[in-house]
């Protein structure tokens, strides 16, 4: 089944119309799990819908997420990411790239006193810092500067 059929029948299953342009943001959202915003599904739509708006964009999202198809993703950072994944995962936001990384968050999963006997029905997750390719990127940098540093010395 390709992605454009798994979006109609997602959209069927929560009793959303399948319009176009709902099929095309679902599908999006499912085969770019980069945790998007309205502005940059806006700009990787336009080439194949001219007539989409962002109004519209926000519109649909708006829809989505009120029938649990995605989820806001929780980081206050200038705009509002959307996530097609709604399992429970953690988040990792790189603060040089900007780029929302997901992770299993079975390895952190402890039991915690404080919240003994406690229903829990959400988790979020969310870590920030650097991730893996900003950290090398940067490193390159920090060895030239020690370089340059390191000839001055001679
Ligand atoms: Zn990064
Ligand atoms: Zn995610």
């Amino acid at each position: 089944m390709n992605v454009l059929d798994s979006a109609v029948k997602l959209l069927q299953e929560n009793e959303i119309r399948p319009s176009l342009t709902r099929i095309h943001i679902l599908a999006y959202l499912l085969t770019n799990p980069v945790h998007p915003t309205v502005e940059q599904i806006y700009q990787a739509l336009l080439p194949q819908i001219p007539t989409l708006s962002k109004t519209t964009v926000y519109n649909t999202l708006d829809l989505f997420l009120a029938k649990k198809l995605v989820k806001p993703v929780g980081v206050e950072y200038k705009e509002k990411h959307y996530d097609a994944n709604t399992q429970n995962h953690g988040h990792f936001f790189c603060r040089v790239c900007e780029k929302i990384f997901d992770f299993d968050t079975h390895y952190i999963e402890t039991e915690t006193p404080e919240l003994k006997g406690f229903q829990i029905e959400a988790k979020n997750v969310y870590y920030s810092g650097v991730c893996l390719d900003c950290r090398h990127k940067n490193k390159h940098k920090e060895d030239k500067n020690e370089k340059f540093e390191g000839n001055q010395d001679c």
